[in-house]
């Protein structure tokens, strides 16, 4: 799960993080209001919107005055935001962060993320931050200094200020940037965050070190234990399709092709996307309904993937383990009665009581297409989409 900006600064503020003093806006007004509050001379006024790159968008923008500060907000508000992250159809900017304005002397690059192949936490920090990072990851690996953190130990005072002085800050602020790598090691580790980054972080003028952005994705499986961080979660920045998926306790990821796929666990899901391809068919989605799938929950998941316009022939793969599948035989003709199933649906079912569930399958009188291989499934499916 993704947040915003703002809620991301708050939340390292809590931590420790020193962050520019800033408003979260609604509304032109708001801004304008935020602006006088927080006092001048010199503001930013940023987009809020779950992508990167908003810099580079026109997403970001310096104002040197109340009637600058009303004119960017009146631009960013409502402006369809495109950056390398949000695709081409860009992102609607529906909230705007309002700050006092930084003096930048220097920027660096931290972030934090878990590394699967050492199985450790790594802290990774460059000299050269700001809107390039990505170059730099790219043309001049050696510029980023990683540390692997030992989890009983945590990111520790040595580590810390050695990763200060890698990147280059100033002997006299090394102390306080050991403070905030530190701090955002923590923030990362206890809100069970897949990513803590803060880039642009700076050295003012004065020789503070200072977080200007703030990046922080969740693990969604740890979600339940920070109902605190689940209350930040901004559905208008989320897939609809997705975020219906998500009330059903059903994983669904759209994609690309026109073959619906419904399938229950994730690794049978994919073993299924990958079937299908391998006979030249693409499937418009991953969906995997779980080990308790319902009649209820089975018709949702046709009512979503029918949502999309691209859909041909729906594949119904389900392996009858605890799930009988006779129960999930009558779900599927209850759904497809439900829903009016207009497009050509496979359905391949193995396991317990699949006679069963094949009978009621064809008692049912739909134009439902039995398969019992895979492979027989895949193929059915593909010359079914057309
Ligand atoms: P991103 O492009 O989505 O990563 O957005 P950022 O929050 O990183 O902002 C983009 C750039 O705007 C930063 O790299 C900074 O160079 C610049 N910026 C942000 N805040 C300030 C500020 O207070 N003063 C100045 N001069 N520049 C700022
Ligand atoms: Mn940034």
């Amino acid at each position: 799960m993704k947040i915003h900006e703002y809620q991301g600064k708050e939340l390292l503020r809590r931590y420790g993080v020193p962050v520019p003093r800033g408003v979260p806006c609604f509304s032109v007004d708001e801004a304008v209001r935020a602006a006088e509050s927080l006092g001048g001379p010199v503001w930013v006024v940023k987009a809020q919107i779950h992508a990167g790159g908003r810099g580079k968008g026109g997403g970001v923008k310096l104002a040197r005055s109340i009637d600058e500060v009303r004119h960017h907000s009146d631009a960013i508000l409502g402006m369809q935001l495109i950056t390398h992250q949000t695709g081409p159809d860009g992102q609607k900017v529906r909230r705007l962060l309002v700050e006092q304005g930084a003096d930048i002397r220097k920027e660096y690059y931290v972030g934090i993320v878990v590394d699967r192949v050492t199985q450790r936490v790594v802290v990774m920090a460059s000299s050269e931050g700001g809107m390039e990072i990505e170059e730099v990851a790219e043309r001049s690996p050696e510029l980023i200094h990683k540390v692997q953190v030992d989890p009983q130990a945590g990111l520790t005072d040595a580590e810390a200020e050695q990763l200060a002085r890698s990147i280059g800050v100033p002997g006299a602020s090394v102390g306080q940037a050991r403070d905030v790598f530190q701090a955002l090691y923590k923030a990362f580790w206890e809100t069970d965050a897949s990513l803590a980054e803060i880039n642009p972080l700076i050295l003012t003028g004065d020789g503070r070190i200072v977080a200007l952005d703030a990046k922080l994705n969740f693990d969604a499986n740890a979600l339940f234990r920070h109902p605190d961080i689940v209350e930040m979660r901004d559905l208008d920045e989320e897939d609809p399709a997705e975020i219906e998926a998500s009330k059903y306790d059903l994983s669904y990821i759209q994609l690309d092709g026109n073959i619906g796929c419904l399938v229950n666990g994730a690794g049978l899901a994919m073993a299924t996307m990958d079937t299908i391809k391998l006979f030249g068919g693409e499937p418009a989605n991953f969906l995997d309904v779980g080990g308790g799938a319902t009649t209820e929950k089975v018709t949702e998941a046709f009512k979503i993937m029918l949502r999309n316009p691209n859909l041909k022939a729906i594949l119904v793969n389900i392996f009858g383990g605890i799930m009988r599948c006779d129960v999930i035989a009558e779900g599927v003709v209850a759904a497809s009665r439900a829903v009016g199933l207009k497009v050509p649906l496979v359905v391949r079912m193995k396991g317990t009581n699949e006679d069963k569930g094949r009978k009621i399958l064809a008692d049912s009188g739909l134009p439902i297409i039995s398969a019992d291989t895979m492979a027989e499934a895949a193929r059915e499916v593909v010359a079914a989409a057309g």
